[in-house]
Parts: structure tokens; sequence; C-alpha cells
């Protein structure tokens, strides 16, 4: 009897293990969206898209049709060093999306500027997002007037990596200056360098990102009292013209504490881009879940608030749009 019963209870073991292990198999399929730096509109970007995929019927319902326990899929965003470094992730297969600036977009697919001798051909696009005005803010002391006024002043670069080091190296280059130029410069985050303006450690920084920011809310209102200055004049209207992925760009007055005035510059589109080896049915749900989900994910930044489902399978890509997200689009009647 006392045999039965252990061969009975072994081979429930046995087959408790085989389900588990059968249902584990069949759980989720995980993959990572690469954003920027914890207090930029990117994490939030990357986290409102996960937010919209976990939460939309269409995964369940698809796992389910695969067989599955859960969800199909599910999704990390974790903070990163930005555009670049998110690109680069994709092209080693260790993200499966990432947000990047159009201009990062189009340079990495055409192997140009930073990606000179590193085009990445596999790179597609999603869709894009919110608009970046390429912003630099100085403390109200350092009286920065305009971008000649940066001269002999400690300025933040960004981290290498970064799409905002990548824009500030294309304006430097476009203003005929180097890093010389400066008294000194940082390769600050995104994150760190509010701080350090705040403290009086550095002078400026320049920075591409969405507005309204809350880390720009806060150099407008610290010690720093800082502000966004123009970028206009011929050279500024040089770069506009000479490239699809840069437009003109204005802050609003008002946007920010004690902001006056309209500030104008140049900007560039944030994109979500993925590459030509993740699947088509993960882009596609991807892309559903995103636009079927519109106006609750509109609701996930102040940045959002302007977006408008035409323009974002248009504006600012480079990179052909990846199949899955085209089979929704044509399914949605918007191609
Ligand atoms: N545009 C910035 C970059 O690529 C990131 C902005 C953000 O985090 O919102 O570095």
């Amino acid at each position: 009897m006392k045999k039965i019963l252990s061969t009975i209870s072994s081979s429930l073991i046995i087959f408790v293990a085989i389900f588990s292990f059968g249902s584990i198999a069949k759980s989720a399929e995980f993959f990572t969206i690469g954003t920027g730096g914890p207090t930029g509109v990117y994490f939030q970007t990357g986290n409102a898209i996960c937010k919209m995929l976990h939460k939309s019927a269409i995964s369940a319902e698809h796992g389910r049709k695969k067989g599955m326990k859960d969800k199909a899929y599910r999704c990390t965003a974790p903070s990163t060093g930005g555009s670049n470094y998110n690109i680069g992730q994709i092209k080693d297969g260790e993200f499966q999306f990432g947000v990047a600036q159009s201009d990062w977009q189009y340079h990495a697919y055409n192997g140009s500027s930073k990606w000179e001798g590193k085009q990445f051909k596999n790179l597609r696009a999603v869709f894009s997002v919110h608009n970046e005005p390429f912003q630099i803010w100085a403390r109200k002391k350092a009286k920065v007037k305009d971008f000649m006024g940066l001269k002999g002043k400690v300025v933040n670069i960004g981290n290498p990596g970064s799409g905002q080091r990548g824009t500030m190296e294309e304006l430097m280059k476009a203003m005929g200056v180097d890093n010389s130029f400066f008294k000194s410069v940082t390769e600050l985050t995104s994150s760190e360098q509010v701080k350090a303006l705040c403290d009086g450690k550095i002078d400026a920084f320049g920075y591409s990102v969405g507005f309204p920011n809350g880390a720009m809310e806060q150099a407008a209102t610290c010690a720093a009292k800082a502000m966004p200055i123009n970028l206009t004049g011929d050279v500024i209207d040089g770069i506009i013209s000479g490239a699809d992925y840069y437009a003109s760009a204005t802050i609003p007055k008002g946007t920010y504490t004690k902001q006056k005035k309209d500030v104008t510059t140049f900007g560039v589109k944030a994109t979500v881009v993925t590459s030509m080896d993740v699947s088509e049915d993960l882009v596609y749900q991807v892309t559903k879940a995103v636009f079927e989900n519109f106006d609750d994910f509109r609701k996930q930044h102040p940045a959002f608030a302007p977006l408008e489902k035409k323009n974002m399978i248009a504006d600012g890509l480079s990179a052909p749009l990846h199949p899955g997200a085209v089979k929704y689009y044509k399914e949605a009647g918007l191609m």
C-alpha cells in the first residue's frame, strides 16, 4: 500500500512538474524598450508603451489564441543613456525597441555622422512621438544671450550615447566651434545636469527634450533661475533647411515659471524604432496597443497632448516602417 501511494505521489510530482514546465514555456515573451534618463520624457514614453501593451486586451487575447496562460508579450523600459545608446543596443539584439531622435534615426540608417562605418541597415521605424526642441539652458548670472555667448563658459554637452550630445556636437560643428570654445565641458547625464546647473557647477547645458518637462521646471525655479536661450540666425536656418529631420521649434511663453517670451530654436522628433530582426507579430502588437488605446496613451505625458495618429506615421521617420507596423496601419485605414 505504502509503495502504491509513493508511486502515485511520485507520478503526481512528475505530472505537476511537466505541467508547470509546460505553462512556463507558454508564458509571455519578454522584451525591452530603451529610453533615456529617468527625469526625461523618453523614460515616460517607453513606460507608457509598456503600460498600453499590458493593459490591452489585445495582447491577452492573442496570448490565449497561442495557447498561452497569460499575455503574449510583456515589456520593460529601463532608463538608459539615450538615442544612440538605444539604437546601438537594438543593433546588438539587446533591446527590441528604443526611443531615438529623428536625426539619429536618420544617421544610423544611412551610416552618416556618428554612424559612419557602422551603418544599421536593418533599423526600422515604428512611429514618431513628441517634438523635442533643442534647448540651451543657461543660468541667469552667466548672462548668455545666444550661442556665441557660451564662449568661455562651463557647458554640459551630455553623456556619450545620448542624442543631446550628438545634436550639440552637430550644432557646434555648424557654428564652427569645438570644445576649446568653452572654458570647459562636462559629460553629465540628463538627470545630473539640472542639479549641476542649480548648484552653479555648470553655466549651461544643451538638451533635446519634449516639453513641458519637470526637470526643466526645476532648472527655471532653482537658484540658477535658468531659461532656454533663442537659437536663431543664418546658421540655424541652414541647419533646418539642410535636413528633413530638423524643423524650427518654439517653446511657448509660460511653459515654464517666469518664461515671459516664446523661445525659438530648432528641433527634432522623438521616434520609436526597432529592427528588421524583431518579429512582425511583436511590432504589430505594440503598434496596435498604442494606437487602439490612443486617448489613454496621450494622457501619459503632457508632451503627448498634441499627438495625432496621421503625423505619427509620417513625421520624422527616415528608416522604412517595420512591416508589423505597416500591417496595423493598413488594417486601421491609416495608410
Ligand atoms: N533626446 C534625448 C536623447 O536622446 C532624451 C530625451 C528624453 O529622455 O526625454 O538623449
